[in-house]
């Protein structure tokens, strides 16, 4: 089997409405998807979705990397994901999203070939997830009403709330949104890199008071050695990695640090499946568990993160939750994955299982 063209198209996503974080303001957002066809008429769907704050990637610059790659892709056999990533790697420094498009295309290739879907080829631990959904920073009241309507209304368990900007008022939006969802429901936090050591401190106490079982990313993405230093302070709350893990190789350091509980695995960061499923492993035997999170992506690669989390001992958790802000929830394309409640089934069709015609 030989790899014949690779067609390369960028794709707009419109919000619902803007989505705030601890450092930007999100209205719309560019994916950029690939078809990579063979010889045997076997196709392939990836996707990269840039965003610079993140992965230093653009939506230009990530084209212009997907066509270098599309030069050495062409005559090359699609099943070869090893050598087709040392390939990229060489070839490109960096550029996760660009090289999770090409990988996730040759994995939905890799089902199709084998007639399984994506969860089995990856490992097939099981086919359903749990998936949480994520509260952007607002006041205190729209975010503990916003929390109630996914819990009450939409049957989420799990809620991810964003923070980082002040402890003190994340502190006073945590107390309203636990008063109003009550004490069954989980609650994470994201602080997207917005505390110092002495914040994180501070609001790790008050959060520890809350019930919140996890907080991502307390600290800056290059501070391992201060994320280290927090887990040795703090206890009977876990510590998520989240922009401070892109590579295997990140992970790997954060694992001789000591410095996290839980990785948060984004297949735009790590350069897709493959490196993902690397960081899983890395994980488990050092006893840390993983979540595999998202960008603002198409259902091409929240199918692709759902797989990941159910192929995967590991991976216990999924915040694949992107697609709720989009004015279409399906980017056109059917399949994948069912849902009921905040329970994720993924489909039994080969490969993605996406119905996509581009
Ligand atoms: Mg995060």
């Amino acid at each position: 089997m030989k790899i014949t063209d690779i067609k390369i198209e960028k794709f707009y996503i419109e919000l619902t409405e803007p989505f705030k974080v601890a450092f930007a303001e999100i209205t719309h957002s560019v994916s950029i998807l690939i078809k990579i066809q063979t010889d045997e008429g076997i196709e392939g769907y990836g996707e990269a979705a840039p965003f610079a704050p993140v992965t230093g990637e653009t939506t230009e610059g990530t084209i212009e990397i997907l066509q270098l790659f599309r030069q050495g892709l062409i005559g090359k056999n699609p099943l070869e994901i090893e050598k087709l990533h040392a390939m990229m790697d060489h070839l490109a420094h960096g550029c996760g999203s660009a090289k999770c498009a090409v990988d996730i295309a040759l994995h939905d290739i890799k089902g199709k070939v084998m007639g399984q879907p994506l969860y089995r080829v990856l490992g097939g631990y099981q086919n359903e997830v749990q998936n949480d959904v994520t509260i952007g920073i607002s006041t205190p009241e729209r975010m503990a009403e916003a929390a109630s309507d996914y819990v009450k209304n939409q049957g989420y368990r799990i809620l991810k709330i964003k923070a980082g900007i002040d402890p003190r008022d994340d502190l006073r939006a945590l107390k309203q949104i636990r008063e109003a969802v009550g004490d069954e429901i989980r609650l994470r936090v994201d602080a997207n890199q917005g505390y110092d050591i002495s914040r994180a401190l501070f609001a790790l106490e008050g959060m520890k008071a809350l019930g919140i079982e996890a907080v991502e990313q307390c600290l800056p993405d290059w501070d391992l050695e201060g994320a280290s230093c927090l887990k040795k302070k703090v206890s009977g709350i876990q510590l998520m990695l989240d922009e401070s893990i892109h590579t295997t190789k990140d992970a790997a350091r954060a694992c001789r640090l000591e410095a996290a509980d839980i990785f948060n695995i984004k297949l735009m960061k790590c350069g897709g499946l493959y490196r993902g499923g690397q960081i899983a492993t890395l994980a488990e035997n050092f006893g840390l568990t993983c979540m595999v999170g998202c960008m603002m992506e198409t259902k091409i690669a929240i199918t692709a993160g759902l797989s990941l989390v159910a192929s995967r001992k590991a991976i216990t958790e999924a915040d694949c939750d992107s697609f709720l802000y989009y004015k279409d929830a399906d980017n056109g394309m059917p399949g994948g994955f069912t849902r009921t409640g905040d329970m994720f089934r993924l489909s039994e069709d080969p490969g993605l299982g996406l119905d996509i015609s581009f």
